[in-house]
């Protein structure tokens, strides 16, 4: 059979864009398609410039054409289109929003919405306006954090248009997926759809006047990470992992898309979370069970400021389970410790405002106390 390129581009029509059901042909990727005998060559324009998306790609359109012979060799030239949106987007501040802190782990399960709830709670706590928005699409959990289960945002009028107004607790203003869907329900936000309903969440959303915003992305590097991390104006990023090799190498691809220079997003500096675990019988042990001290080795490496590090303590899941982040016992070790994370935090985003292209610096008043008007 002659391999004609109608042939090559029925079968590349096959190749779905991660998490959506649209080909990258429909999708505008394939650019070109040359048949030197045996060898296909293809060029691809993506928008999205991690390895990871382009191995995922190249494996699919690889398996595709060779179902139709495998004799046949693919070579993949990829061009990575510069995103001509995303400058626009970003400058595009949210109105009232100060400072945006974007939580990101590349696994899930690594203890970023824990972290996200505790920062946000601190910050609250040491007087400033906080936001929060939880954007983790397969799986949110604020609502649960914040003792908000069951509760419905509803929609305020303000200067004659219609606005959702977020819910609040320990002085946070939260919204989360998980008002709008049940948990069993999650699978519904892959897609555009979850695009949209994050874009709601940013720009429909009367958040007030805010001296931060924290969201808890999705966990990943993901196409819709991706864009979510484009389409705003992101402050910085806080990078939580926890020291389990698997977690440490996803991370290092996770900090290497937000350098990147089509992206392009601060790094905060890095928490490691589930550091260690001491038995309340032998107060002086620390056992390493996912390992020691991967993520500064990480840190160092990547020239990144570890920020923090936290033990696995059964009195922060139990805090999260009944929906009181653990910051609220103000007294424990560990709330001080969010606290001490929070104040760091504060301190490097005053001094990258000053250092980079500012998205609004964070209003202080001489003493150094934030100036929180009403
Ligand atoms: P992610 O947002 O990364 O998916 P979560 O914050 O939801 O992770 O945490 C996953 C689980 O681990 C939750 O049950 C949470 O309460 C628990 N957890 C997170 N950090 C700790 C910790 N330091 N000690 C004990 N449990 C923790």
């Amino acid at each position: 059979m002659k391999v004609t390129k109608e042939i090559i581009l029925s079968s590349l029509k096959e190749v779905l864009i991660e998490n959506t059901k649209i080909n990258i042909v429909d999708a505008g990727i394939v650019k070109n398609i040359q048949i030197f005998d045996l060898q296909i060559d293809l060029d691809f324009e993506i928008t999205n410039p991690t390895l990871q998306y382009k191995k995922k790609i190249e494996e699919s359109c690889i398996l595709e054409i060779n179902n139709i012979s495998n004799k046949l060799t693919v070579k993949i030239n990829f061009i990575v289109k510069k995103a001509e949106n995303v400058q626009k987007i970003r400058g595009e501040n949210i109105p009232g929003v100060s400072n945006i802190i974007a939580i990101s782990s590349a696994k899930g399960g690594v203890g970023k919405s824990t972290v996200s709830s505790n920062i946000a709670v601190s910050l609250a706590n040491l007087g400033y306006k906080v936001g929060l928005i939880d954007a983790d699409i397969y799986g949110p959990s604020m609502h649960i954090m914040f003792d908000l289960q069951g509760e419905v945002p509803v929609k305020i009028d303000v200067n004659g248009v219609s606005k959702i107004k977020p819910l609040e607790n320990y002085g946070v203003k939260l919204l989360s997926l998980g008002f709008f869907a049940e948990s069993q329900q999650a699978v519904v936000w892959r897609g555009p759809m979850a695009s949209k309903a994050l874009n709601q969440l940013l720009w429909d959303t009367h958040w007030g006047e805010l001296d931060f915003l924290i969201v808890d992305l999705p966990p990943g590097t993901g196409d819709i990470h991706l864009s979510l991390v484009q389409s705003i104006p992101v402050t910085g990023v806080l990078v939580v992992s926890t020291p389990q090799d698997i977690a440490l190498s996803d991370t290092r691809k996770g900090v290497n898309m937000f350098k990147l220079d089509s992206i392009d997003v601060p790094i905060l500096g890095i928490v490691e979370n589930m550091s260690y675990f001491t038995p309340k019988e032998l107060p002086n042990k620390k056992y390493y069970i996912f390992g020691k001290g991967g993520v500064k080795k990480v840190a160092e490496y990547m020239n990144i400021e570890m920020l923090a590090e936290f033990p696995i303590l059964e009195s922060v899941r139990e805090a999260s389970d009944i929906g009181r982040p653990i910051v609220l016992q103000e007294k424990t070790p560990i709330a001080q410790e969010f606290l001490s994370l929070a104040k760091k935090l504060v301190a490097i985003i005053k001094k990258r405002n000053v250092n980079l292209p500012a998205t609004k610096t964070v209003k202080t008043d001489n003493s150094g106390t934030p100036a929180c008007s009403s």
